[in-house]
């Protein structure tokens, strides 16, 4: 199971990195510029340490240990919000994986509402896994293919969406016309993170 998460966040980060300058650039329109270095930090840190350290009772405290030193590393509210996700992820289980894929993405998106102060529509990474969520819970099942793409319109979406959270409601444009940088990141993991559930289903 730790192996799942392990190759997971490996290619997360290899993506991320690869779309690291994009990133940035959408939030130097819209916000302080740095997201992708930011979500890149994160992610380095939780590479480097599971490469560095091999002894890792069970999934749930791995992915304890690995979402705290994202926080660290990220600071911020990002670093906050970001990496609930990660720890809730801890959870996931194979004999039970529809369900506790739910399960994941309602408690993320509780905590991030309840932490964030942020709902969805708000122009932020929420835009993301609310309609993940919704496709989920409708499909009744895990349709990769339909995933991927309710992935891709709803990152699109955000581009018309006026900021009401971040540095982006400040600005005259209200960010509309830019897709939301953290929403672009998080399109990245959860495309990858599928991409590894299918990876396991097919073996
Ligand atoms: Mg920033």
């Amino acid at each position: 199971m730790i192996e799942f998460h392990k190759k997971w966040i490996t290619n997360s980060c290899l993506i991320i990195k690869e779309n690291c300058q994009k990133i940035n650039m959408l939030d130097q329109e819209i916000g302080d510029g740095d997201h992708g270095t930011t979500i890149l930090r994160g992610l380095e840190e939780a590479v480097s340490h599971f490469r560095a350290n091999n002894e890792f009772d069970n999934s749930i405290s791995f992915m304890n240990e690995i979402s705290k030193l994202m926080r660290i590393s990220m600071g911020g509210a990002s670093g906050i919000l970001m990496t609930i996700f990660f720890k809730e992820l801890g959870n996931l289980n194979f004999n039970d994986l529809y369900n506790t894929i739910l399960t994941t993405f309602s408690n993320t998106i509780n905590k991030i509402e309840t932490r964030g102060k942020v709902n969805f529509g708000d122009k932020s990474f929420l835009d993301i896994y609310v309609p993940i969520h919704q496709e989920l819970i409708q499909n009744n099942l895990i349709d990769f293919d339909k995933l991927i793409t309710k992935i891709d319109e709803s990152l699109e979406y955000t581009k018309s969406l006026e900021a009401r959270v971040g540095r982006a409601k400040f600005l005259d444009s209200k960010g509309v016309g830019v897709i939301d940088p953290g929403a672009y990141s998080t399109s990245i993991i959860l495309k990858e993170f599928f991409k590894e559930i299918n990876n396991e289903k097919n073996n």
